[in-house]
């Protein structure tokens, strides 16, 4: 077996940390509240940056995730009922925090019934009514337009699903997903007229050719945010970086894809898919 050549990770990648102080305040809300953020379990590099601003990813339903993506730090197995009080602890931590803009994603339910829908939409109709705006990053429902239809008749102001990755590689990087039921259902949120985002992480071994094609397949879907980053391996069981992407790449995509008509796009090594999302409204 021939041995993987580990990468040494560029000064580019290389993120400050703030003392946990700065970000004690968020802790103690969410470990009250029994939640997870997706900035802890996903090991988001920005997590000291948004966490500062008081800014945070909730991941709802749970941290156990049904599917076992090569690149998710996330654990895999049997996860529990979903919580019934769930969507008032967001909602009061988020008031605790004085937040304006909330982004919720999940693992993916493929052991609910309703895949988790009717959740996501008691979340978000919440949030809603608290005068909050909400970005949404679901997992792809299985493509089921009734399902997605629950979450979109909640009003998100972003629905967001990701790609993670260029055609090519899905097949070895996600498990069950496929990349055209992911566009299949951003394609039908934004049929139900919702504002869609996407984004892939690169380094995974894609060509820059096929980054461009995932572009052209987003926007022939009406998905025109999207954010670029680099893939960083969070443990030595998960599929390895394959080529750290030089910042001059990333911001070639960034300029082809504004050329071709994206109306937001982020694309940075450090982006992740919830980075600056209140900038979008
Ligand atoms: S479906 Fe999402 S949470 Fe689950 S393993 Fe894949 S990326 Fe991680």
């Amino acid at each position: 077996m021939s041995e993987e050549k580990i990468l040494r990770k560029p000064e580019w990648l290389k993120v400050n940390r703030t003392p946990l102080d700065s970000y004690s305040n968020l802790h103690s809300p969410l470990n009250n509240g029994n939640l997870h953020t997706i900035c802890e379990s996903g090991m988001c590099p920005n997590k000291a940056e948004c966490w500062s601003q008081g800014t945070a990813t909730f991941m709802i339903l749970g941290d156990i995730c049904t599917r076992n993506c090569k690149f998710c730090a996330v654990d895999t197995g049997k996860p529990l009922p979903p919580d019934p009080n769930e969507p008032e602890h967001i909602l009061e931590v988020a008031q605790k925090l004085s937040l304006k803009h909330v982004v919720l994603t999940s693992v993916t339910r493929d052991d609910l019934p309703d895949r988790g829908a009717n959740h996501w939409a008691k979340c978000i109709q919440l949030l809603k009514n608290a005068n909050l705006t909400v970005e949404v990053l679901v997992p792809d429902f299985d493509g089921n337009r009734d399902l997605i239809k629950i979450v979109a008749d909640a009003s998100p102001d972003i629905f967001s699903h990701n790609l993670e990755t260029v055609r090519s590689l899905t097949k070895q990087i996600r498990t069950k997903a496929t990349y055209d039921n992911s566009l299949h259902t951003l394609d039908i949120a934004a049929s139900f007229g919702l504002t869609t985002k996407s984004g892939i992480m690169v380094g995974l071994g894609e060509k820059f050719e096929e980054v461009i094609e995932v572009m052209d397949d987003l926007l022939n879907v009406n998905c025109k945010i999207l954010t670029i980053g680099q893939y960083l391996q969070p443990s030595k069981n998960n599929y390895p970086v394959k080529e750290y992407v030089i910042p001059q790449i990333f911001n070639e995509y960034k300029k082809i894809a504004l050329e071709k008509g994206f109306t937001y796009v982020e694309s940075a090594p450090l982006v992740r898919s919830s980075y600056h999302s209140e900038k979008i409204l």
